[in-house]
Formats: structure tokens, C-alpha cells, sequence
């Protein structure tokens, strides 16, 4: 699922291609995806307009409109994808929404299992999931990080960080790589997890989402992302073996071995 490393880059791309370009008119092939408007207002809407700017909320991607304070949102659910090409050419099976611009090239929102969402609203914060979204990991300081661990004692660390109302942004591989990069086991609850490992974690949030930005998502062997589900060798042992568990309900990928339990 695009988390938020993805995101930003679904940020720059969008903002590389798509900015300042008339809108000639928007198709939608699969309207259950747009939330919060109906189909045909949306179209009428975006019509004559264009982009102005971009930016990222947790895993939305929030575009704003020259001349009217609406702004068009995206979540990209599990497989969501955007790409800007020629009208007319290669057909995207999985292009659910299009808005194609007077330059004859258009923005197809792909979402091959239909999870994305839409929206089309004056304040992000109309939309729940946002209104109650916690703060950005990039930008959160060690004394607001410590205050929400501490809010959430009893949590377990894995859930904890998923949760988007705690922090926004991380999903499933990511807090598996801030885990690891922390020595966390994330069978943990929060109140186990010593005042050291608490230091750790919030160092392994900032550098594990900053360096994923900033590598572009072209991982090299020293992260959990490359073994993971394939050949399960720990990064930082060869002889160690990853694990995969369900915990909090997801497909949890840890090193036993670097992860102990024990550790503080
Ligand atoms: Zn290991």
C-alpha cells in the first residue's frame, strides 16, 4: 500500500507533469471511487481549470485548484498509482480516473483493486480519516512523539504505529523497516519498551521515512524492504533468518535474532 514515501513521490510526479494545464475534461470509469461528490459535479467542477499546487497529508495527496477553493484529494488505497501520458495511447486497464488537459496529454489515476478514493472538498479536514489524523513523522518533535507513546502505554508498538491517528503516514513495510532499524521486536508493548529503545524509535521514524524519500524508493541490501517475502535473510546478519507473523492483524516481517524481546 502506498505509504508515505510513496506518496511524496506521487507528490513530485503530479507536480512535474500535471500543474498549470487546462483541464479539457475528466472521465471516470469506476464513479464508486469519488466520496464525498457526485460524478457528473466533479467533471464540471475541474472543467476549464488547472492545478496550482500539491502536497501530502498522511497518505493523501491534496491538489490544489487555480480560481476555486476546492481542492481535488487522493488516496491511493492498496495499489493506487498516477501516471501522465499521451491521450490516445497505451491503454491503462486500470485507469479509473482521467483528466486529460488541453495539451493532449492526460493524468490516469490507476487503482487495480478499486481501493483508491476520491474526493473533492474546500477543507482536507472534511474528511474524517484527515480531521483526525495525527501529526507528520518528518516533522513531530522528540517531546510530542514521547507524549503520544506515552498516551498509549498499553498499546502494541506494531498497531501503535499504524494507527494514522497517532502518527500519519506509516503502514505496513514501513513500520516493519522502523522496527528493525530500532531493534524492536514488535510484539512489544509500549510501556515495555525502554527509554533507550524509545530514543532509538523515534531516530529509526524520521531516518527511515527521510532516506526512503530521498533514495527514491531504489532500496540497497541494508534495508528489511529488499528481504522481505523473498530471500528473508536479515539485513544486518546473513546467517539470521527473518520471520514473518501476523501481528496487528498484518503480515509482520521481523529478525528474531536483532529484535529480541528482551532487548532495552
Ligand atoms: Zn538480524
Amino acid at each position: 500500500m502506498p505509504e508515505l514515501p510513496d506518496v511524496e513521490s506521487f507528490k513530485t510526479y503530479f507536480k512535474e507533469s500535471s500543474l498549470d494545464k487546462v483541464i479539457a475534461d475528466v472521465q471516470c470509469s469506476c464513479k464508486d471511487l469519488i466520496r464525498n461528490i457526485n460524478f457528473k459535479d466533479l467533471r464540471h467542477k475541474l472543467t476549464g481549470k488547472s492545478f496550482r499546487d500539491a502536497w501530502r497529508r498522511g497518505k493523501f495527496l491534496i491538489c490544489e485548484i487555480k480560481d476555486i477553493p476546492e481542492k481535488l484529494i487522493f488516496h491511493f488505497g492498496m495499489t493506487g498509482d498516477l501516471h501522465y501520458v499521451k491521450q490516445n495511447t497505451e491503454e491503462d486497464r486500470f485507469a479509473r480516473l482521467v483528466i486529460k488537459f488541453e495539451n493532449e496529454y492526460e493524468l490516469r489515476l490507476l487503482s487495480i483493486r478499486k481501493l483508491a478514493k476520491i474526493y473533492l472538498v474546500k477543507d482536507p479536514e472534511e474528511i474524517k480519516l484527515i480531521k483526525e489524523m495525527g501529526p507528520e513523522p518528518l516533522t513531530i518533535s522528540k517531546k510530542d512523539f514521547s507524549k503520544i507513546l506515552d498516551e498509549h502505554q498499553r498499546k502494541n508498538i506494531k498497531a501503535f504505529l499504524l494507527d494514522q491517528r497517532n502518527i500519519a503516514g506509516i503502514g505496513n513495510v514501513y513500520s516493519d523497516e522502523i522496527l528493525f532499524k530500532a531493534k524492536i521486536n514488535p510484539h512489544k508493548n509500549i510501556e515495555t519498551v525502554g527509554l533507550e529503545q524509545r530514543e532509538k524509535l523515534y531516530k529509526s521514524v524520521k531516518t527511515v521515512l527521510r532516506e526512503a524519500v530521498d533514495c527514491n524508493m531504489y532500496f540497497d541490501s541494508s534495508w528489511l524492504i529488499v528481504h522481505r517475502g523473498r530471500d528473508m535473510r536479515c539485513p544486518l546478519n546473513k546467517n539470521h533468518k527473518l520471520k514473518k507473523e501476523i501481528i496487528a492483524g498484518r503480515s509482520c516481517y521481523f529478525c528474531p535474532s536483532c529484535q529480541k524481546y528482551e532487548n532495552h
